[in-house]
């Protein structure tokens, strides 16, 4: 006999493969360092992917290292990456998180990381400064390659749509529930397709239910259908 725990983690494997079937399977590519990751990740708060990446350039373009991003001033660094937005806000956190790094493992190499449990490796990245549950999940998932599930806006708004959180679920929360629910090594493909589907099709005010291929899966489909 199933529990409602045991529909959602195979309602979940259902929703993975047709979003595959829709959008085409997303491979995880590893090639960014985790300080990288997460200082990109850092500049990506508040403001579009396109800011943020040039901001990233421009920080690359300006220091030779991250000894040398640790060891600037904020004001320099917030000159730097004032494209992305909060630039001072932004330099305060890098340059804290890189000077706190430096000094719990006296660089910036964090392989080790993938040596811990997950919640373990975690939890010592959301010790550093301005570094949230967001931020350290996508540095474990994006650079790497553990399981852990980054829990964005757009990733937020369709999983509970699809019923695979509470409503009453927190974004901290949605990030362990997700994690226990979707089997380990669909991780990267079901969090750049849920944002994918969150962009295209289930908009945040105008949800397209009508063409929307997880209408069978999602319980809200009915409700939205006609506000798209
Ligand atoms: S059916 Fe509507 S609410 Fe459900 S996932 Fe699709 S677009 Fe979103």
């Amino acid at each position: 006999m199933y529990n409602a725990w045991d529909m959602r983690k195979a309602n979940i494997r259902q929703i993975i493969a047709s979003l595959v079937a829709e959008y085409g399977d997303r491979k995880r590519c590893l090639d960014r360092s985790p300080v990288s990751v997460l200082v990109r990740t850092i500049l990506s708060q508040n403001t579009s992917d396109r800011n943020s990446d040039r901001a990233f350039e421009s920080l690359l373009a300006s220091f030779s290292s991250w000894d040398e991003v640790a060891n600037a001033g904020i004001d320099d660094i917030a000159n730097v990456i004032r494209i992305g937005g909060l630039g001072e806000v932004k330099a305060r956190y890098i340059k804290r998180a890189l000077e706190d790094m430096r000094q719990r493992r006296g660089g910036f190499d964090l392989e080790f990381l993938k040596e811990l449990p997950l919640g373990a490796a975690r939890d010592w990245l959301r010790e550093l400064p301005g570094v949230g549950m967001k931020t350290a999940s996508c540095v474990l998932l994006f650079s790497l390659g553990m399981p852990a599930f980054p829990v964005d806006t757009h990733v937020f708004r369709v999983a509970k749509r699809l019923g695979l959180l509470d409503t009453e679920s927190s974004v901290e929360k949605a990030h362990h529930r997700l994690e226990s629910l979707m089997p380990p090594e669909d991780a990267y493909r079901f969090h750049v397709l849920l944002i994918e589907h969150g962009r295209k099709i289930c908009r945040a005010q105008h949800p397209r239910c009508h063409e929307c291929m997880l209408c069978k899966l999602c319980p809200t489909c009915g409700e939205l259908r006609d506000r798209g």
